[in-house]
């Protein structure tokens, strides 16, 4: 069992970092409002608004903590209450952040539209991935482990195509907080940049962890070839 701790600890320390940290920044930062007085909800719908998108896009609430996204099929942005009602900086960041998912959908931003046309076999990939390699050894039917191992590698792709769509969005709420006046001054850009950093890394600490199992696949596969 000793290589599987030196495997995937330090993935593992990775996300529960990169998850403390996220809760940390937020709950720090939904403490002190924004100046401009603008609650999550109004502070997207400014930014909306500015790139031109507001008819085609509608705002909700949704229910639980931090489960703020933007859904492009049906062109809405989703905000959790302790983002949607509050003025606080974390949540005119995050709010903006989902902001950010909207324009560049509008935009067919190239990185979205990959990663949207690989979400149906990475969830394939992340629900059967992992059965069919198993399965595979099991049975000692090597193409069966390969298949999923080739499904599973699916999920790797996302994880890394939706590095460039998480950052480029928390980009656009970066410049458009601050040319639309949003956010103002020093210590309130840092505190959104600091929330929006934070949540980067979990994205990061995702892609470690699903490569990380990718490699631990295909050795454990290409181990059993004999
Ligand atoms: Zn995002």
């Amino acid at each position: 069992m000793g290589y599987l701790l030196i495997v995937f600890l330090p993935t593992l320390l990775l996300s529960l970092y990169a998850q403390f940290r996220v809760r940390h920044a937020f709950s720090k930062h939904s403490k002190v409002n924004a100046s401009s007085g603008l609650t999550g909800a109004e502070a997207a719908a400014a930014m909306l608004r500015a790139a031109g998108l507001a008819d085609r896009t509608a705002i909700e609430r949704v229910d639980g903590f931090l489960s703020d996204h933007y859904n492009p099929r049906k062109k809405t942005l989703r905000l959790s209450p302790d983002v949607y009602d509050n003025a606080s900086l974390a949540a005119v960041g995050v709010a903006c952040h989902e902001a950010g998912h909207a324009i560049q959908d509008a935009r067919k931003y190239a990185p979205l539209v990959l990663r949207n046309a690989i979400v149906p076999t990475a969830s394939i990939g992340s629900s059967l991935g992992y059965i069919l390699i198993i399965a595979g050894l099991f049975l000692q039917w090597a193409n069966l482990s390969l298949l999923g191992l080739a499904l599973f590698g699916a999920v790797v792709v996302f994880q890394i195509v939706n590095l460039p769509v998480e950052f480029n969005a928390s980009a656009h709420a970066r410049e458009m907080t601050a040319r639309l006046g949003i956010v103002r001054g020093q210590t309130e850009t840092a505190a959104v940049s600091s929330v929006l950093s934070a949540a980067a890394m979990t994205y990061v600490a995702a892609t470690a962890a699903a490569l990380v199992n990718l490699l631990y696949y295909a050795w454990m596969i290409l181990g059993n070839r004999e």
